[in-house]
């Protein structure tokens, strides 16, 4: 008798459905083929049905599976010739990592792996120190990594609004997912890193599935969007001389942090919402104290959910009001070239225009 209710419940639920995506199908006139179309979904459900894009979508086939970790497929010729012409190079003396880190690591951190010591200048010769602070003075360089998030258009839609311009650090599987929502960031002027396919620690996979990892994610936002990043951000900052090696032979130039908001951390209890409310308000008292007048900033923030998109918002015009300067981490690095491809620019720091607060522009440095 029980199991007959909970059967007739099931079937009530089944057809409470069946009339809901009858009623979205009848009343929504979304065009869900265009980048356009898709950036003008106000609904946040509507935003995250899923969709077909059959550029992408026709392509999938080419690719790891999605949210799945990244490994070269047996019949891609181009991605296997790629990693043979860098291989050579990519130290074979740098342990693969576990997490969290093994008590028999070397203190001295001998792999200036970032998860262990912060480490931000590679031991290693010939790798380029990562970027984890925007160089210009005053300046914030502006990031949210994780995305594309589905419902990410009233934050978007915010930043339009506003006039500002940021990085983001795109999940090739979002990406796949999602890949309007991707096309958006460029046709918004934003700018674009790879932050891998799968979002996993890199340091514990072997060199060949980290290339496929990193590789893969720009093939993807190349299909989706039409662009090849020249950037990256190491998903939880884990990154060592090895995985540099990697990312630097592949053109990607690492982006770390100097703050971290603690939004996407959230556990519900060593960190909760009102640490990251604290940790923004931290963060700008710092700016507000002079802290970056001679070298700007760098603060971790995501794309992830409503709660990551909202407290950007929330803090936004606070932001402003101690930043002389907020710019994509591109734009605050000169990077007028941002993509592979050589037809799309991003202005140099002096160009921009970017927001200023009156109080500064009375300053003298
Ligand atoms: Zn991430």
């Amino acid at each position: 008798m029980q199991s007959l209710s909970v059967y007739r419940l099931h079937k009530l639920l089944v057809v409470v459905g069946l009339l809901h995506v009858r009623v979205n199908a009848q009343t929504s006139t979304a065009d869900r083929t265009t980048e356009t179309g898709e950036a003008a979904i106000t609904d946040p459900n509507e935003e995250c049905s899923p969709y077909s894009y059959p550029p992408v979508v026709n392509q999938l086939s080419a690719f790891p599976s999605i949210w799945e970790a990244a490994s070269i497929l047996s019949d891609d010729s181009a991605a296997q010739a790629k990693w043979d012409s860098i291989s050579a190079n990519i130290p074979s003396n740098i342990s693969v990592k576990t997490q969290p880190p093994a008590s028999n690591y070397s203190s001295d951190d001998p792999d200036c792996w970032w998860t262990y010591s912060l480490c931000t200048e590679p031991k290693l010769s010939g790798l380029p120190v990562d970027i984890s602070a925007a160089p210009e003075p005053s300046t914030l360089g502006y990031g949210f990594d994780d995305g594309p998030n589905c419902s990410h258009n009233a934050f978007y839609d915010f930043l339009l609004s506003q006039n500002q311009k940021a990085t983001f650090y795109y999940i090739g599987s979002n990406v796949a997912d999602w890949p309007l929502e991707a096309q958006r960031a460029l046709a918004d002027g934003h700018e674009i890193c790879a932050h891998t396919w799968s979002h996993p620690y890199m340091t514990t996979f072997s060199s060949e599935a980290a290339f496929a990892e990193l590789w893969y994610s720009m093939q993807m936002i190349k299909l989706a969007v039409g662009v090849t990043p020249t950037c990256w951000r190491p998903p939880y900052g884990d990154v060592d001389d090895r995985i540099r090696s990697i990312a630097n032979a592949l053109g990607l130039q690492t982006i770390m942090w100097g703050y971290d908001s603690e939004d996407a951390d959230i556990n519900g209890q060593s960190i909760t919402d009102q640490t990251v409310v604290t940790n923004y308000n931290n963060f700008i008292t710092t700016a507000s104290n002079g802290t970056f007048n001679f070298t700007g900033a760098i603060i971790l923030t995501h794309e992830l959910n409503n709660f990551t998109m909202s407290e950007a918002v929330q803090f936004y015009s606070q932001l402003k009001s101690s930043f002389q300067h907020i710019v994509p981490v591109g734009v605050s690095l000169n990077k007028t070239q941002p993509y592979v491809e050589t037809n799309y620019s991003l202005p140099t720091f002096e160009q921009c225009k970017c927001p200023l607060r009156s109080r500064f522009e009375e300053l003298e440095f």
